[in-house]
């Protein structure tokens, strides 16, 4: 289920005059930090199977990212094992921090061979900022925001990944490739 921002919403007068607003927050701030404090007794004396506090305790535990979040780019391989991605070149120029390398393939000629596809395609993350320019500029639904985000390592060079280490199959990507097709059909369709 996506999640789109409401740009219409009419602020009440209380709204409007803001101190009640923040004072609503400091309360909502207030009672997470307190059920954060002590949420856990209960949980450590038995008397509760989970506990109830809303901070994780990563990595043993992890968080079920929303649809909407952009972790790491990757490139789809559809059900017959190819790229969707043509080498149209059309994410590497939209990409605000110049990540994406791609250099594309020669086809032979042989029959039934894929017309365009990348030798080459390589996002370097230790520069990528995760903006999502590059799956909205594919027109190929070649390329999509994963929910990965655990990249850091200690060797920069090593963020640098190639198309091989980019392949990720589109059944892991469905939800996110239907949060896409909404997300155009919304912008380009809609008022
Ligand atoms: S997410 Fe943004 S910065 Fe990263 S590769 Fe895509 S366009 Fe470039
Ligand atoms: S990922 Fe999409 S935009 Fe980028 S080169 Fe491939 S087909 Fe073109």
């Amino acid at each position: 289920m996506a999640y789109y921002v409401n740009r219409t919403v009419k602020l009440t007068f209380w709204e409007k005059i803001y101190l009640p607003e923040i004072i609503r927050g400091m309360i909502i701030t207030s009672r997470h930090f307190f059920i954060n404090l002590f949420g856990f007794i209960p949980f450590l004396v038995g008397k509760k199977k989970e506990r109830k506090i809303f901070t994780v305790y990563y990595p043993e535990e992890m968080v079920d990212y929303p649809i909407a979040y952009r972790g790491r780019p990757v490139l789809a391989v559809n059900e017959k094992g190819n790229f969707n991605c043509v080498a149209c070149g059309l994410c590497e120029a939209a990409c605000p921090a110049y990540c994406i390398d791609i250099t594309p393939g020669c086809n032979s000629g042989k029959q039934n061979e894929l017309e365009r596809f990348p030798d080459k395609f390589s996002i370097d993350y230790a520069i990528c900022i995760f903006c999502g320019n590059c799956e909205e500029a594919c027109p190929e639904e070649a390329i999509f925001m994963s929910n990965d985000c655990e990249i850091s390592m200690l060797d920069r060079r090593k963020m640098k990944y190639d198309k091989e280490q980019l392949a990720t199959p589109i059944s892991e990507l469905k939800d996110r490739v239907e949060f896409v097709r909404n997300m155009n059909a919304k912008w380009n369709f809609k008022n």
